[in-house]
């Protein structure tokens, strides 16, 4: 037994030699998160440690020949800097915006970056001769709150991320809850006011066209309008485009009362949707993310968990917790990089 354990003692010290010069293929990861203004590349260790990360404009208007040419040199620069040669990644995972065919690794289609078809999978592929795996951004971010998050060790995660819309996903027993082509778990979509306003989707009265960033915005700026939030209108005026989730905060801080109760009936909604989600996949964490929450982590957090406590089932009141996200803007690039070494290793 000594002389084992003394073995394995030894095994533990570092460094050992033979590892540190061995250059197998399964040393790092690159997770990516392509977002509609910036992407960020983050080169993860075989332990999806972050061992650098390299953030830059996405600058879509300029095209998609230029913009795949963009991540490839973003993922170039991460590993120069981070002194480790190409061959030695074992995978590629990215998150990106808008329809996919998650098959392909194509994005159908992305507004914000004015990108369609763009194969962004067969492109990494080519540049890094190594797996690539796509996924839908916030499914992704959902995924790195799961495995390296807020969310760790649940047996079911429920992401909900308000900001310019609400996005959604789940990830059920370690897999990301998708549909056979498409992604799926459109939270923001959820009808949850029939005769509400307009949706961007074309619909009526869906949980983001209630209670997105861009709906409390729109409310805050009629009051700052209206003379009830002085404080707000100090800060950012009527602009809706001014009004963001730190200037809400702030103004909420200072006394601006009526932007508080904005924001806790806009956070009501979403526990009514989160109580809906209960009843159908009984989750037991579910993680709130998103510049909005960060911003007002306790206000939106107790009022969600509240609401959701409140519309559910009693036999499922103590089955889920609600929880502020952990890991910030590195989800998606940390949930990629997670989610294509769960495909590509089990
Ligand atoms: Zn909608």
């Amino acid at each position: 037994m000594d002389v084992q354990k003394q073995e394995s003692q030894s095994n533990e010290q570092p460094p050992n030699k033979s590892k540190s010069n061995d250059n197998r293929r399964d040393d790092y990861w690159i997770g990516f998160d392509l977002g509609g203004t910036k992407m960020l590349a983050a080169l993860l260790d075989a332990k999806l440690r972050v061992v650098e990360r390299k953030r830059r404009k996405t600058k879509g208007h300029e095209g998609l020949d230029v913009g795949l040419k963009r991540i490839v040199a973003t993922i170039e620069s991460v590993l120069k800097e981070a002194d480790v040669e190409p061959e030695r990644l074992r995978g590629i995972g990215v998150g990106c915006p808008g329809p996919l065919d998650l098959k392909k690794g194509v994005i159908r289609e992305a507004p914000n970056l004015g990108w369609v078809d763009a194969p962004v999978k067969e492109y990494l592929e080519d540049a890094f001769h190594c797996p690539v795996v796509v996924a839908n951004d916030v499914d992704a971010g959902v995924f790195g709150e799961h495995a390296l998050g807020a969310a760790r060790g649940s047996h079911c995660t429920v992401g909900v991320f308000p900001g310019t819309g609400i996005g959604g996903g789940c990830v059920y027993q370690d897999r990301i809850l998708q549909g056979k082509n498409s992604s799926c778990f459109e939270v923001g979509h959820i009808q949850v006011a029939p005769d509400g306003p307009l949706c961007g989707c074309g619909q009526q009265g869906c949980l983001e066209s209630v209670a997105s960033r861009l709906a409390i915005a729109a409310a805050a700026a009629t009051a700052v309008f209206r003379g009830q939030a002085p404080h707000l209108r100090e800060i950012a005026g009527t602009d809706v485009a001014e009004i963001r989730s730190g200037a809400l905060a702030a103004a909420i801080e200072a006394g601006d009362d009526v932007i508080e109760n904005i924001v806790s009936s806009a956070a009501e909604k979403i526990g009514v949707a989160v109580a809906s989600l209960v009843h159908l996949v009984a989750p037991d964490t579910v993680v709130l993310g998103g510049g909005l929450v960060e911003a007002m982590p306790d206000l939106i957090v107790k009022t969600v968990r509240a609401t959701a406590r409140k519309r559910v089932l009693p036999s499922y009141k103590d089955t889920f917790k609600v929880v502020a996200a952990k890991l910030g803007d590195d989800a998606t690039a940390l949930g990629a990089a997670s989610w294509a070494r769960q495909l590509l290793c089990d």
